[in-house]
């Protein structure tokens, strides 16, 4: 315990975590190496979406996600020799979509930050599945940079979009990103992925209680009749600098209710089974809408996700404390067919469902009462969504 006679000459603030300690990847499994279908974790949920960071760094400072008082000029980013350089990204995917992976979502922090993207994406988008399907290459960007890169990005092969924007009125928005950045800027991005074909679009809006709620029928009615899907998530207990408490959460079904009060909607079935959203339409043609209720409806049931961090290391859930170091693995000089079977140890392993054990230690599922997160055994600090990716 601190010693009370002394006093502190800064106030004590949360520090990032640095993920300085990491778990070796398993070894491979023994038996044969070959593999038939996708593999398959210990509650048979099989691998399909890979999410790739490629960069810890970002040019906005949400206060959900890189609060300024942490990620102010203090804050020491990954060195560049840290970084999985573009070919070990290539490698590690195409091990990946060998063992089921369908869909690669590059993020970051600002993956639009990461230097000529477009020698990443060139062969990524010329991965070809067992069955020789293309892959569905995917990205999730704050937009700003968009507008200039779109074609650039459309050429080198990426197929579609998805777009972070919390609020249309300019003085939300920018008290959100901390960044001075304008509407304006991801108006022009959103506009330029359309222009060039990075379809279909989907756009984010993190709802949080008491800071951008009001805007969520301007935000329904901006998308309404665009062919873009907005998407409502709620605000998560991700990592831990944003200092989350539940009751700055507004409940999916919050959101549902205040657009039924403007618009006539209605629930769709799943598309796919892993689909983070639940989708409505409107009923007149407007199109549709998605919730991501992380918090109130846990979804890990089918969780197909993987994440791996700019340093390479694998996070088999959002809420882990802890990667596997693959760059290690492949920085040692193993070949393909030990990483392959190391990885597939790792999903076969796997048996995370962290929302749905914390819906299940008794906290309302409305989202309205329970004050702290849930112990689940696991020590220490949570890794941070802008390193592993959202
Ligand atoms: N910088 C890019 C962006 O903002 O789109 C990509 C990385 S960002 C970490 C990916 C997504 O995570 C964004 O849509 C962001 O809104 C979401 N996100 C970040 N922190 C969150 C939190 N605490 N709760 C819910 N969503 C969060
Ligand atoms: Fe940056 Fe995206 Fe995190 Fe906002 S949500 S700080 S844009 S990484
Ligand atoms: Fe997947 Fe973990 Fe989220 Fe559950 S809590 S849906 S296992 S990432």
């Amino acid at each position: 315990m601190r010693d009370a006679r002394f006093i502190p000459l800064k106030p004590e603030r949360p520090q990032a975590p640095t993920g300085d300690s990491a778990l070796p990847l398993p070894a491979p499994a023994s038996g044969p190496a070959t593999h038939e279908g996708p593999a398959l974790d210990r509650l048979s949920r099989p691998l399909r979406d890979l999410r790739i960071s490629v960069t810890d760094r970002c040019n906005f400072r949400c206060g959900y996600c890189m609060p300024r008082s942490v990620y102010g000029p203090g804050h020491r980013f990954l060195p560049h020799q840290a970084l999985l350089s573009f070919e070990e990204i290539e490698r590690i995917s195409r091990i990946f979509v060998s063992l089921g992976v369908r869909k690669l979502r590059l993020t970051g922090g600002e993956p639009l930050m990461r230097k000529q993207l477009e020698r990443l994406i060139e062969p990524l988008s010329a991965l070809r599945t067992p069955a020789g399907e293309p892959v569905d290459l995917t990205l999730t960007t704050n937009a700003s940079l968009l507008a200039r890169q779109a074609a650039m990005l459309k050429a080198a092969g990426l197929n579609r979009v998805t777009i972070s924007l919390d609020a249309l009125d300019d003085a939300v928005f920018q008290r959100m990103n901390d960044a001075g950045v304008e509407v304006r800027q991801v108006l022009e991005g959103i506009e330029a992925a359309q222009r060039v074909g990075l379809g279909p679009i989907k756009v984010n809006m993190v709802v949080q209680r008491g800071v951008n709620e009001h805007q969520i029928l301007p935000m329904a009615r901006h998308f309404r009749h665009t062919g873009i899907e907005l998407r409502f998530i709620e605000y998560m207990d991700v990592g831990s600098t944003n200092g989350w408490q539940r009751d700055q959460v507004l409940p999916s079904a919050d959101v549902l209710q205040r657009l039924h009060e403007a618009f006539e909607l209605q629930a769709m079935p799943a598309a796919s089974p892993g689909e983070t959203a639940q989708r409505h339409a409107y009923t007149d043609g407007g199109g549709t809408i998605g919730l991501i209720s992380s918090v109130t409806q846990a979804f890990c049931g089918d969780c197909n996700r993987l994440r791996l961090s700019t340093d390479g290391r694998l996070y088999t859930c959002l809420f882990a404390r802890q990667g596997h170091d693959l760059r290690a693995v492949l920085r040692a000089g193993a070949g393909d067919d030990e990483v392959r079977g190391r990885l597939l140890s790792l999903w076969q392993l796997r048996e995370d469902r962290y929302s749905a054990l914390r819906g299940a230690q008794g906290q309302a599922p409305d989202g309205h009462s329970g004050t702290t997160e849930p112990d689940l055994g696991q020590s220490g600090q949570r890794i941070e969504m802008s390193y592993i990716g959202g």
